[in-house]
């Protein structure tokens, strides 16, 4: 039997992994679970839009206990629900693909419940079924793995207690193979959460032997459970290649176009710009993706390029940038005076003609060439900013397979 469940955790605690667990440690599941993240642009979601697909033979009424017994139900924004069915209706798998890309309404769930008759149950406005009908019915075409370590529960809400030295030895020794365990630049242990759920870690990578492998490699206070889950992260499943003008809010896009106005530092640190491709949108690197913003600063009017990102509505559209590819970067030019010797300012006439803005004096004068301070290439933000569906520049560079089992030997 699929089951799929979300919506059981809250800001105060609780993991829908960990729920899942729970019932994998009582009746088993066939394969690995599977962690399937959503839309990462809703405004729904607690921290990453993630939902939960096991595939076993409980019973249902004892499932819909440990449901019932640990879903944070009651606290703000969170209404769980599950789902169970023997087979994945075909239609299922256009309403995930849509919980990827789109905002699904409450109904639309409840609609395809019916139409399919899907067994289920759910709380408060049960909104929870949209994430747990999307986790059954989606389709993937590449994954990763997560191996996630649970914290005894008498820790819960706790400060974790994990020797960041053995994270980076470990990171060391295997990445690409396994990624996104350390910042080093903003000195950020990425493994662990920040929020009081159960989860005292998790390691992400290409092949579930690899993390347990490299598990063992963490010095930590006690782990109680740990989970292998097969993934969606980490494969820009979410994003689409669009025109600016069909750009929807919710969207997570890969667009192409032409800086038209240049970036600018505001309040907070966040830098913003404009491209162009006939429409114009906004683009924007927000303040804790920390250095990234330095390439963003760097952009000029007239340079060609590729963003990443999902999709908000603030002073108007605006793509929040994960990646970016530079594919062309236009000359950039200095005046060679910037001032007439009156002090007063230059004002170009055009075709090399300037006319001091004080004294009227008109002079022709050289444009220079300067350095450009970046290369043509990719970017991303570094690790302790990156969104959990969003691939890692590591991942582009395709793993052999020969190159895992070699290091699975070591
Ligand atoms: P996690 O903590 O596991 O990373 P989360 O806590 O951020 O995930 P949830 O608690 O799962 O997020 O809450 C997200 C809610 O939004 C769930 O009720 C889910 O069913 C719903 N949801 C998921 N995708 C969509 C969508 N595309 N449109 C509307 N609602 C959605």
């Amino acid at each position: 039997m699929y089951i799929g469940i979300d919506d059981t955790d809250s800001k105060e605690g609780m993991c829908t992994t960990y729920l899942a667990k729970l019932i994998i440690d009582r009746f088993g599941c066939e394969g690995y679970p599977r962690l399937i993240r959503l839309n990462p642009n809703i405004p729904y979601k607690t921290r990453g839009n993630g939902a939960l697909n096991i595939i076993s033979d409980g019973d249902k009424d004892e499932i819909i206990e440990i449901f019932m017994e640990y879903a944070h139900y009651g606290k703000e924004n969170t209404n769980p629900g599950i789902v169970f069915m023997e087979k994945i209706p075909s239609s299922l798998k256009n309403f995930a693909v849509k919980a990827l890309h789109e905002n699904i309404e409450i109904t639309e769930a409840l609609e395809c419940i019916e139409k399919n008759k899907i067994d289920y149950f759910a709380l408060g406005n049960k909104r929870g079924l949209i994430g747990a009908l999307a986790a059954v019915g989606m389709e993937l075409n590449d994954h990763t793995y997560e191996l996630i370590a649970y914290r005894e529960r008498s820790k819960f809400g706790k400060r974790r207690e994990i020797d960041v030295k053995t994270v980076i030895e470990m990171d060391k020794k295997y990445y690409p193979l396994i990624f996104d365990n350390y910042d080093y630049r903003n000195d950020h242990l990425c493994i662990a959460p920040s929020s009081p759920c159960p989860v005292l870690y998790g390691i992400r990578g290409e092949a579930p032997e690899i993390l347990e492998k490299t598990q063992k490699m963490i010095r930590s206070e006690k782990v109680d459970k740990k989970q292998i889950f097969l993934t969606n992260q980490a494969t820009d499943m979410h994003l689409v290649t669009k025109k600016i003008s069909e750009i929807k809010e919710f969207d997570s896009v890969i667009v192409k176009g032409e800086v038209s106005e240049s970036p600018t530092t505001i309040e907070g640190g966040h830098v913003i710009f404009k491209i162009n491709d006939s429409s114009e949108i906004f683009c924007a690197a927000y303040e804790p993706t920390k250095e990234f913003r330095n390439v963003i600063r760097n952009q000029i009017v007239g340079d060609v390029v590729k963003v990443y990102g999902g999709v908000k509505y603030t002073k108007g559209l605006t793509i929040n940038l994960e990646k970016i590819e530079i594919l062309k970067l236009v000359p950039k030019y200095t005046i060679q005076k910037e001032k007439c010797l009156c002090g007063g300012t230059l004002k170009s006439k055009g075709k090399g003609v300037y006319k001091c803005k004080k004294c009227g004096k008109k002079m022709n004068l050289r444009k220079i060439e300067v350095k450009r301070e970046i290369k043509e290439g990719f970017y991303e933000v570094p690790p302790s900013a990156r969104r959990h569906l969003s691939k890692p520049l590591c991942r582009y560079q395709k793993l052999q397979q020969s190159s895992i089992s070699q290091d699975l030997s070591i």
